[in-house]
């Protein structure tokens, strides 16, 4: 019997729909990537991409419609899925922070006793406020949260944050994080072998994109009288090739790219 493709759940449209194709494509895997499509199954690799809401993705997974997918932790926090985290990507860095109007003067979460607090998580919102044994009154709304104190909806926000612009134009300050969140593979507990075998390819595509972005491959030819010099900065420098004229060589080196190091003056 000719195994299934493994089927991946990645958002249909917004933040993480970009980078999760970007880090496929990387992967060698070539899908067609129109807007009108809703599954898509790659040319050069046994996986087939469904592109959904990222709300939904935990369900589908933990339903069997997908086997693994890409979301924030957010995401999978908020759902209570079953789904298990195999890897951190890296993207879709955010917090889910808490945030008063910038007149509240905010000192302690216990200043939030007896608040409404509107959120898009009111499962991990509720699970915080709870452990830090908070007594506040949750409004659940969909989007558009910040917004809520501004129409008198709410007192504080819970909501996700990057840079801070969105709470800054609103007149909001974050006073607290929730949790710290970036987009993570998860997936069903119980694969099966044929379909596992398929997962380890992929993840072991995925682990060597993530190396070589962490890397700079350098080239460079030098006389070869520095070569000694090159060789006491970066001792595990591989020396490719000699190179005309006669009194010069090719050096190759993998570096970290934050610092590529010196490899002469
Ligand atoms: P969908 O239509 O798929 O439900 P959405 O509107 O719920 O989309 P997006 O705003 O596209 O979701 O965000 C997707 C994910 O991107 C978030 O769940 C979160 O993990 C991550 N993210 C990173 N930075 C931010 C940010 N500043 N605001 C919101 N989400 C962010
Ligand atoms: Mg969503």
């Amino acid at each position: 019997m000719r195994v299934r493709n493994l089927k991946i759940a990645i958002q249909r449209s917004g933040r993480l729909n970009e980078p999760s194709v970007e880090l496929l494509r990387k992967c060698d895997i070539a899908f067609d990537n129109g807007l009108a499509k809703l599954r898509s199954a790659a040319y050069n690799f046994p996986i087939e991409m469904l592109f959904l809401r990222d709300d939904d993705i935990p369900q589908y997974i933990e339903d069997g419609v997908a086997d693994i997918g890409i979301v924030g932790e957010n995401v999978l926090a908020e759902s209570g899925s079953k789904a298990a985290v195999i890897e951190k990507l890296g993207f879709g860095r955010c917090r889910l922070a808490l945030a008063t109007p910038r007149t509240f003067e905010y000192t302690n979460l216990e200043c939030l006793n007896g608040r409404r607090v509107a959120t898009s998580y009111p499962n991990i919102l509720g699970r915080f406020l709870e452990a830090n044994r908070i007594t506040a009154e949750i409004h659940t709304i969909s989007g558009s949260v910040e917004i809520a104190p501004g129409i008198g909806l709410a007192d504080v926000i819970c909501d996700l944050v990057s840079s801070g612009s969105t709470l800054f134009t609103n007149g909001l300050q974050e006073v607290e994080t929730v949790m710290a969140s970036e987009a993570v593979l998860i997936s069903r507990g119980d694969l099966g072998s044929d379909l596992n075998g398929i997962l380890e390819r992929l993840l072991f595509r995925v682990r060597a994109v993530h190396a070589a972005g962490q890397n700079k491959y350098i080239l460079l030819n030098t006389p070869n009288e520095r070569l000694e010099e090159i060789r006491q900065l970066r001792p595990a420098a591989f020396r490719a090739l000699p190179v005309a004229p006669d009194d010069q060589a090719a050096v190759a080196d993998l570096a970290p790219s934050e610092r590529p190091g010196r490899m002469g003056r």
